[in-house]
Parts: structure tokens; C-alpha cells; sequence
């Protein structure tokens, strides 16, 4: 839609648009998008559709403390949509070893890591991520984000192809579109289509096909086996994201790559550790050549400040908390399950998942939007997912549920939820 011949400055209706409407829009001046963005925008505040953006003022747990705009103050929410799956972030044991950090190294790493920006502690965390993973290396990026991005715009060069679960993650798509590669998509989990599609493709060795153990914004997983069949017939390269898997899936916690017993066949395996532990930062782990490589040339790594040696001291003190005792993980499963049941008997679809990241599918942009605004004012914070995240035809409001709710927690959330759904079908 031409939003400057349909629509006069001012006048903006925010349900007549999806976000996607200004993600694509071309006006003759750059900087025109603003103005009906902002109009959309303002719009939307008026009408209490806007539940992004609220500054928290207090740790994230399953109560959390945000600045609700509408009623200008501070208050109290159910939180359901932090990652903080297994509670470390607010861990006793992992605060003292930062702030002990903190007063010998100082606030931040200061310096990009091939210069002076690698301390022994990254060192020491690249060395025990690579150990827990069972692989040879591991590299720490700032973030999981980042480290698609190098990992992928390092390794394919212009012309390669990337072939990707059309529900990956942006960084993995935008590490293809960075490399200039051809990215072309298979349908989510189908091994059958991900065979065709290598199947047309000249010379799959220069091929990496992405795929994700925990889809972020579904909760179910790759169907690893059959896909890591379709690429050895081929001779392609896998990538999996374990972003939402670590420490979740697998005997040891190493993924669900763990859980299906193929690791061997993982060319190379990203994380991040912003989700179950609690931190902030990203890892890839693979053969020491491979390592090698993206540490010279991944371009988010070289260009970008180490992370600081408090948060790898945390992330260190985490897996040493998390190889120790399993009860917040065993807790996490017990809530994730009882949580899938729950909306699954209300009549929810909840999709395919089969993890701690529990969709409940909305549909429309418009519905989502209702949705929001009541069980924002019932004090209740869920992921609210639109485009560009998913299909503006599949938005939804997703859970990330934690060891630390507990029952009555989330049978008010699923009580929230149902009554918000009964007033806006
Ligand atoms: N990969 C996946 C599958 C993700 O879901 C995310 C974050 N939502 C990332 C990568 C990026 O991780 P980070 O937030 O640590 O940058």
C-alpha cells in the first residue's frame, strides 16, 4: 500500500496496518517512513496497543517489576516472557563470583579480542564450552546474534548457498545476506522438501543448510535425524542453533543434537548464552580449524568488543552450578509440560512445541493486538510476536516458561490468557 496517496499525515489509522507495511515502504525521501511510523505509532498508544518497549526496574523473575505508560507508574506482571529458563540469572553463587570479577578486572573487556580484548577468563569459558559441547574449539562472541552473523558471512563467500529452515532465526538469515550468498528455504522441518532443494543445487560442498534445535518462535524441534541424512546424501554442511536447546535438551544438557546422539554429524553448533543461562553473550564450537578460521575472519567477533570478563566469570560459575544439580532443569520440565497441557486442554493451539517455548497461535494482527492490551492491564507479560518475527498470519503470544513459576503463577496465566481470548472472539 502507498501509505502517502492512502493516507494523510495525522490521520493514521494503526488498524489498518501491520508493522510489516513500514518495513517495506519506499517514499520518495528517506527519512518519510518516520513521519507515518510515527503517526502509527502515536495511534497505537492511544489505543493501549503498544506493549513494547516498558522499562523493567527489577530482576527478571517470575514476577517482574515495569513501567506501565498507560497507568504511568511502576507495577507488578506475571513475567512469562524473560529466557531466563533455568533462574541463574539472579543466582547468589554467580553474583558473588561477578562482582568479585568486577573489582579485579574493571567494568568491561575495553578492547576487541584480537587485540586486547581476550582475558583468561574467555579463554577459560571458550575452553569449557568447547569441553561441555564435546568438540574440539569454541569461540565467545558478544552476542548469539553475533555469532551467526560471523559465522555464516565468514565462511560462505558470494555466490555460495545457504539453505535454510524458512523459520530461522534473522541473524542466521542476515549472516547469509551479509556473506552475499543465494539463500534459498526448505519447509520448516521437512526433510523431504530440504532434499529437493539440494537435490536442484550444483554442487552442494559449498552448501550450508541451517537448522535450529529448538525453534525460537514455536518451541518444536528439528527433526534432526532424517535432516542430517538428506545432507550427508548430499555432502552438505549442517549449522544447528542450540540457542534454546543448551542446557535444556540432551542427557548432559548439551542440546538436541545430544538428545537425537548425532553431534559427530554437526559440522558447527551456535549458541548463545542470553537464554538458559541467563547471561548475555554467544559461542560457536566445532573442529579447531574451523575455530581457527572464524576467529581471524568472522567479522562480528573481530570488529566488535570481547565480552567482559565478569559476564564470562558468571557464565563459568553457571555450568559449574548446572553440571552439579539438574533440580532447576528437572523443575523447567516439570513446568513446561504442565504449562502444554494446560493450553492444550483450554482448546489453545500451541502448535508443535515440544520445549519450554510455548506459542499460543492468535492469528491475525489485528486479534493480537486486543489480545495484548488485555492481558497487559491484567498484568500479565507474554512474548507478542507479529511480523517481522513470524507471518503476520501466524502471530501469536509466546511463553518462555521458567523453573522458578510456580503453579498458581501459571494457572493465572492461562486463566489470563483464556479470558482475554473469550473477550476479543
Ligand atoms: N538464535 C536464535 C535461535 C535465537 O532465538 C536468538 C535470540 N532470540 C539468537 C540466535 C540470538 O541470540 P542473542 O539474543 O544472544 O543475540
Amino acid at each position: 500500500m502507498d501509505l502517502n496517496k492512502n493516507y494523510e499525515l495525522g490521520k493514521i489509522n494503526c488498524d489498518d496496518f501491520s508493522l510489516a507495511d513500514f518495513a517495506t515502504y519506499k517514499g520518495e525521501d528517506l527519512f518519510e517512513v518516520n513521519d507515518y511510523f510515527w503517526d502509527f505509532y502515536q495511534d497505537s498508544i492511544t489505543k493501549k496497543y503498544m506493549v513494547y518497549g516498558n522499562p523493567i526496574s527489577s530482576a527478571p523473575t517470575s514476577v517482574f517489576t515495569v513501567y506501565d505508560r498507560y497507568l504511568d507508574k511502576e507495577r507488578d506482571f506475571l513475567n512469562f516472557c524473560s529466557y531466563n529458563y533455568l533462574g541463574y540469572s539472579r543466582h547468589p553463587e554467580v553474583i558473588k563470583v561477578i562482582q568479585e570479577t568486577m573489582e579485579k578486572y574493571g567494568t568491561g573487556a575495553v578492547s576487541a579480542p584480537l587485540l586486547s580484548g581476550y582475558y583468561d577468563l574467555s579463554k577459560q569459558l571458550e575452553d569449557e564450552i568447547a569441553t561441555f559441547k564435546n568438540k574440539e574449539s569454541a569461540l565467545i562472541f558478544p552476542t548469539g546474534y553475533g555469532a551467526n552473523l560471523g559465522v555464516l558471512s565468514s565462511l560462505l563467500k558470494e555466490g555460495d548457498i545457504a539453505v535454510l529452515d524458512i523459520l530461522s532465526h534473522a541473524s542466521i538469515y542476515d549472516g547469509a545476506r551479509l556473506a552475499g550468498a543465494n539463500i534459498k528455504v526448505f519447509m520448516h522441518n521437512n526433510p523431504n522438501h530440504l532434499d529437493k532443494v539440494l537435490k536442484e543445487i550444483k554442487n552442494p560442498r559449498r552448501v550450508i543448510v541451517c537448522v535450529e534445535g529448538v525453534y525460537s518462535m514455536d518451541g518444536d524441534i528439528a527433526r534432526l535425524p532424517e535432516i542430517v541424512e538428506v545432507c550427508k546424501k548430499y555432502g552438505a554442511k549442517i549449522l544447528l542453533d542450540e540457542a534454546h536447546a543448551t542446557l535444556i535438551f540432551g542427557k548432559n544438557g548439551r542440546g538436541v543434537a545430544e538428545h537425537f546422539g548425532l553431534e559427530d554429524a554437526i559440522d558447527i553448533t551456535v549458541g548463545t548464552f542470553s537464554k538458559s543461562f541467563g547471561s548475555i553473550g554467544g559461542f560457536a564450537v566445532g573442529d579447531k580449524k574451523l575455530i581457527t578460521y572464524l576467529r581471524m575472519f568472522a567479522r562480528s567477533y573481530v570488529f566488535s568488543c570481547a565480552m567482559a570478563p565478569h559476564t564470562a566469570s558468571g557464565i563459568l560459575k553457571i555450568l559449574e552450578l548446572f553440571k552439579n544439580d539438574k533440580s532447576n532443569l528437572n523443575k523447567l520440565w516439570d513446568n513446561a509440560l504442565y504449562m502444554q497441557k494446560e493450553l492444550k486442554n483450554a482448546g489453545f493451539d500451541i502448535g508443535e512445541t515440544k520445549s519450554q517455548v510455548i506459542p499460543v497461535i492468535v492469528g491475525s494482527d489485528q486479534k493480537l493486538r486486543k489480545i495484548s492490551k488485555i492481558i497487559h492491564s491484567a498484568g500479565l507479560y507474554t512474548g507478542v510476536v507479529t511480523y517481522p518475527a513470524v507471518s503476520n498470519k501466524r502471530t501469536r503470544l509466546r511463553l518462555s516458561i521458567s523453573s522458578e513459576h510456580t503453579k498458581e503463577q501459571m494457572d493465572s496465566c492461562v486463566s489470563i490468557i483464556k479470558d482475554a481470548f473469550n473477550q476479543v472472539s
